[in-house]
C-alpha cells in the first residue's frame, strides 16, 4: 500500500472546473469539480489526497503545470511568474464519481485569512482549478487488530474515507474533532468501530480534544494496532508520541500535520 512517503511518485494532473458549491454544515463548503480529465485520475479511496492549484484572485492564472510534486516539479512551479502562478494547497477527495467525472472536496471555512478559505467562499460554476494526485497516506498492516484514527475537521474527509473503505470486519476507534456539533456527517463505518465526534468549545485550541482522547486511550496489544493521525500539527505529533510511549511500533503509525496554527501554508 502506498503511503505519505510515496506521494511524489504520483503524476496525474487534471485541469478541471467547478460544477457547484454547497454549504453542507456551519463550517464546511462542499465543492464539486468536474471535467473529462478526471477520467485519468486513479480512484485510490481511503484518504486519497492531492495538491490543489487555485486561481489568482486578480488576473489570469496559468494551469500549464508540472505533473510531479517532487523537487524538480516544485522548482518548475516556482519558475512560473508570480503574477500568473496558481496558489497551491492540499486537499482530500471526499467523494469521487468516475462515471460522472465528478469529484467532491469538503473545505473547512476558516475566515478570510487563507487563500483557500477565501476562494471557496467566492468560487462559482465554471471556475478553473487543477489537481495533482498524491495517493493515500494511511498505511495499515494486514495483521491489524485495531485501527485508531484521530483528526480535527481538516481530516474529516480522510477519516470518513478510511472508514468507508476499510474491510467490513475491521475494528477500531475513530475520533473526529469538529468546530460545531452540526458539522458531524453520516459515516459508513464497519460495525466494529466506535465513531466519536468531539465538538470543540469556542476558544479551545484546534486538535486539543482529539489529542486528549488519544492520550486517554490504551491497549493490551500495542503491536497489532495501526494508527492514523492528521490535523493541526500538535495533534498528530502528540498522538504519535503517546502511541510510541505505550509500545506501538513507529512504522504502524501514519501521521501528518495538515496545517499549523498561525502559519500560512
Ligand atoms: C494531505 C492533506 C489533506 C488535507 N485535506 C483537507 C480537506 O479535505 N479539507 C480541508 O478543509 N483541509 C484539508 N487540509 C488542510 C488544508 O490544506 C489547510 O487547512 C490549509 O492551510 C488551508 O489553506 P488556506 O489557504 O485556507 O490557509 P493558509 O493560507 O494555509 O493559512 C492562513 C491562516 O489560516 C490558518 N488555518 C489554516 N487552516 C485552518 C483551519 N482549517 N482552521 C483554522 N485556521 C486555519 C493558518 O494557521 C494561518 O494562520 C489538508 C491538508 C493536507 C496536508
Amino acid at each position: 500500500m502506498m503511503s505519505f512517503k510515496d506521494a511524489k511518485k504520483h503524476t496525474t494532473l487534471c485541469v478541471v472546473n467547478v460544477v457547484g458549491t454547497e454549504r453542507i454544515s456551519p463550517n464546511f463548503i462542499r465543492v464539486t469539480l468536474g471535467g473529462d480529465q478526471l477520467q485519468r485520475l486513479p480512484d485510490h479511496g481511503f484518504d486519497h489526497w492531492f495538491r490543489l492549484y487555485l486561481p489568482q484572485e486578480h488576473g489570469e492564472t496559468t494551469f500549464d503545470l508540472p505533473n510531479r510534486a517532487d523537487t524538480i516539479g516544485y522548482l518548475k512551479y516556482l519558475r512560473i511568474p508570480s503574477a500568473t502562478r496558481p496558489h497551491l494547497r492540499n486537499y482530500t477527495v471526499r467523494a469521487f464519481r468516475p462515471q460522472a467525472r465528478e469529484l467532491d472536496i469538503d473545505f473547512v471555512v476558516h475566515g478570510d485569512e487563507g487563500v483557500a478559505s477565501r476562494w471557496v467562499q467566492r468560487t462559482k460554476a465554471g471556475d478553473t482549478v487543477a489537481l495533482l494526485d498524491q495517493g493515500c497516506g494511511y498505511e495499515f498492516a494486514p495483521d491489524t487488530t485495531f485501527h485508531l484514527l484521530a483528526g480535527d475537521e481538516t481530516a474529516l474527509a480522510a477519516i470518513v474515507g478510511i472508514l468507508r473503505d476499510l474491510p467490513r470486519d475491521a475494528t477500531g476507534l475513530a475520533v473526529v474533532e469538529i468546530p460545531d456539533p452540526a458539522d458531524a456527517q453520516q459515516v459508513d463505518a464497519p460495525a466494529g468501530f466506535e465513531v466519536r465526534w468531539l465538538p470543540r468549545p469556542a476558544g479551545t485550541r484546534p486538535g486539543s480534544l482529539a489529542l486528549a482522547a488519544v492520550q486517554a486511550w490504551t491497549t493490551d496489544s500495542p503491536t497489532t494496532v495501526s494508527a492514523y493521525f492528521a490535523g493541526e500539527q500538535a495533534l498528530p505529533a502528540g498522538a504519535r508520541r503517546h502511541l510510541v510511549d505505550i509500545g506501538v511500533p513507529k512504522r504502524r503509525i501514519s501521521f501528518t500535520g495538515y496545517w499549523r496554527l498561525g502559519k500560512t501554508h
